[in-house]
């Protein structure tokens, strides 16, 4: 196949076109580094089978050639950046989404948007099966990354529904691995990067919000699997070993070695008391199961993330600057032309 990934310089993307070049396919990544690290595809530029695209996917998409499948993957993902983002998670969950959609629909490509377990919001339902409908503030900080998702898988159906496009829509519960940023602020690249420079682990809240941490690998594995089947969705993806942020530290510490203590600091608004992914219709219809258990991706991770003291480093000092990494291209106050683009 020869498959076009939006956002393939991130943390997920890079990982899903390594394993598409892996297995044979062509893989064209379109991607803005906005919260990517070019770092992440590097190794694949000498590839004949690889092509990049730098490209603001809210503005257009444009792909030379035979395209046979679309992963829509640009987003902003962690908090802090789709925060300090707001108007451009909201252009690429909807312009950017149409944009990739019509991609798929000239080439009559299979089309998979990476949705998110965010979709359910704070729920009251627990654990979360594609069913549920969710529970979300749409005027809340959060709203610009969960209402975009919904629009993102509103607009998804329709081009099914009313343009016959063959889409699928998976829905992502935290995942983590090599490759994070190590000041996105996400929990577990922050609380890696905390643990192994002995710094204080900073829990939210009381630390009893749960979350199901799924591995890298699997994810993909699931990715895939709903690239090559023609499954409408929305499919939830995520490992369904639930934790609580306090059991996530203490995990970290002891997989680490590390005696840094654990400091509390305040919950961020609207921050989701629980999350455990409902698999079942992953399983039944793709035959997909996660595999590595959260005690062996950690590890895996941490071996990753103390292979670059440099990267840590420079992490922490931003960090206690009080600035997470938000990428390369912070939003700039008043709308400019990404509000404009058509
Ligand atoms: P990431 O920030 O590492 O990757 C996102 C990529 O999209 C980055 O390379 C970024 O530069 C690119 N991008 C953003 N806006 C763009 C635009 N307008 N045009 C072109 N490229 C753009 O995040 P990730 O964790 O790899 O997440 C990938 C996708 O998976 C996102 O859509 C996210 O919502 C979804 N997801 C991830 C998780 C998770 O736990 N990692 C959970 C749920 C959903
Ligand atoms: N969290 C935390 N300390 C951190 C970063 C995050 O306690 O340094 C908490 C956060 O408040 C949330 C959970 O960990 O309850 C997961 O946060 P993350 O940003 O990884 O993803 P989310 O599921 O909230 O999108």
């Amino acid at each position: 196949m020869r498959v076009a990934v939006t956002g393939g310089g991130g943390f997920l993307g890079s990982h899903l076109c390594e394993a598409l070049l892996r297995r044979g396919d062509e893989v064209v990544c379109l991607d803005d580094f906005s919260t990517g690290n070019p770092a992440n595809i590097t190794p694949f530029l000498g590839n004949p089978a690889f092509e990049l695209v730098r490209a603001d996917v809210s503005r257009s998409v444009d792909v030379g050639g035979r395209v046979d499948a679309v992963a829509h993957l640009a987003s902003p993902a962690s908090p802090p950046d789709y925060l300090r983002r707001p108007l451009q998670t909201l252009a690429v969950g909807s312009r950017g989404t149409e944009n990739a959609l019509r991609l798929a629909a000239r080439h009559e490509a299979r089309f998979v948007l990476a949705s998110t377990s965010e979709v359910y919001g704070d729920p009251e339902v627990h654990p979360q099966d594609e069913t549920y409908w969710g529970h979300v503030n749409p005027v809340g900080p959060r709203s610009v990354y969960d209402e975009a998702k919904r629009f993102a898988e509103a607009l998804t159906q329709a081009y099914r529904s009313h343009c016959g496009a063959n889409t699928g829509i998976v829905r992502i519960f935290n995942t983590y691995g090599p490759r994070m940023r190590p000041h996105d602020g996400r929990v577990v690249s922050s609380f890696v990067v905390q643990a192994l420079a002995g710094e204080p682990l900073t829990v939210y809240g009381d630390g009893k919000q749960t979350r199901s941490f799924c591995y890298v690998d699997d994810l993909v594995r699931g990715i895939m699997a709903m690239l090559d089947d023609d499954e409408p969705g929305p499919v939830n993806l995520g490992n369904p070993v639930e934790l609580t942020v306090f059991e996530l530290a203490e995990l970290v510490l002891d997989l680490t070695g590390s005696r840094a203590e654990i400091q509390f600091h305040p919950l961020p608004v609207d921050d989701p008391t629980r999350r455990r992914p409902v698999i079942a219709r992953a399983s039944e219809r793709l035959g997909w199961v996660p595999e590595v258990g959260i005690e062996d991706g950690l590890r895996r991770t941490v071996r990753w993330f103390a292979d670059r003291p440099a990267d840590i480093a420079a992490a922490l000092t931003a960090i206690r600057g009080g600035q997470l990494d938000g990428g390369s291209a912070a939003e700039p106050r008043l709308p400019g032309p990404t509000l404009a683009a058509s």
